[in-house]
C-alpha cells in the first residue's frame, strides 16, 4: 500500500475543511496521519479523503471523516487512556486513537470484518487488541475500566455493562436513537455515578445490533 503525494494532498485539504468545526488539534494531526485509503476497498481509493461514509464489508460503512473528528473530539483524550471501541469496522477510527496514544480494545461483531481488519491494523503497526464479540456486553472476561468508551454505530440505549466498564471520571460517546441517532457524551464522577448525557446533534450510523455475525 502506498500513501502518494496526491493522496497526501488529498488528506492535508480534508483536514483543513474539518478545522473550520474541529478545533482539538490533535486530532486533526492524527487524521492527517493517518492514511484513510488504506482503510477501504481499492475500487473506492479515489473517494476516500470526501467527507462521506463509504462501503466497507457485510454492508457495513466506515463513518465519514467529519464524524469520526466529531466524536474523537468529544473524548477528550490523552496519550496512555484505556479506550474501549464498539465497532471497529474498518479500523480507521481505531488507527485515529492509536495515532493519539491511546491504549485501544475494540470490539465488532461481523467475523469478515474482524477476519480482515485485525490483521490489517496489525500491518500497518497500529497496536489495537481486536475482539470478536457482541458490544453490548463490553469486554468479557476481563475486570478492566476504561478511561474512555466510544461506540461507533447507533445503538437504542446506553448498554449497561458498556457504562459499567467505564472508570470513575471517565468519558462515555454514543449516538443513541433508530433511524437517527443523538450524539450523547456521559461523563461517569469520581464516586461512579453517571451524570446526565451532554446531546451534541443528530447523526445517521449503522444500527448497533445484538449478538456476533458468523
Ligand atoms: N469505527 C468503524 C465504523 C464502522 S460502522 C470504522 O471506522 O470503520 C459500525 C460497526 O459497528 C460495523 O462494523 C458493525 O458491524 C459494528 N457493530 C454493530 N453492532 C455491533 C455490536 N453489537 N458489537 C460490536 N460491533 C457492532
Amino acid at each position: 500500500m502506498q500513501d502518494t503525494f496526491l493522496q497526501q494532498g488529498l488528506r492535508r485539504k480534508m483536514v483543513d475543511d474539518l478545522s473550520r468545526n474541529i478545533s482539538d488539534q490533535k486530532v486533526l494531526d492524527a487524521m492527517m496521519k493517518v492514511p484513510r485509503h488504506f482503510f477501504l476497498d481499492p475500487t473506492l481509493e479515489s473517494h476516500a479523503y470526501s467527507d462521506r461514509p463509504l462501503p466497507i464489508l457485510c454492508g457495513q460503512t466506515i463513518s465519514q471523516p467529519s464524524t469520526v473528528a466529531f466524536q474523537t473530539q468529544l473524548l477528550e483524550l490523552q496519550p496512555g487512556m484505556k479506550v474501549l471501541e464498539i465497532g471497529t469496522g474498518s479500523g480507521y477510527q481505531t488507527a485515529v486513537l492509536c495515532t493519539m496514544g491511546a491504549k485501544v480494545w475494540s470490539i465488532e461483531r461481523q467475523k469478515a470484518l474482524y477476519d480482515k481488519t485485525k490483521p490489517l491494523l496489525a500491518s500497518l503497526n497500529y497496536r489495537a487488541h481486536c475482539f470478536l464479540g457482541d458490544g453490548y456486553k463490553g469486554l468479557t472476561d476481563t475486570d478492566y475500566l476504561f478511561d474512555r468508551i466510544l461506540i461507533t454505530c447507533g445503538a437504542p440505549y446506553l448498554p449497561q455493562p458498556l457504562a459499567d466498564q467505564l472508570k470513575p471520571g471517565g468519558i462515555l460517546v454514543i449516538p443513541v436513537g433508530n433511524e437517527e441517532q443523538e450524539m450523547l457524551r456521559y461523563h461517569k464522577d469520581a464516586e461512579g455515578v453517571m451524570q446526565p448525557p451532554e446531546t451534541f446533534g443528530n447523526f445517521r450510523f449503522v444500527p448497533m445490533l445484538g449478538g456476533r455475525q458468523f
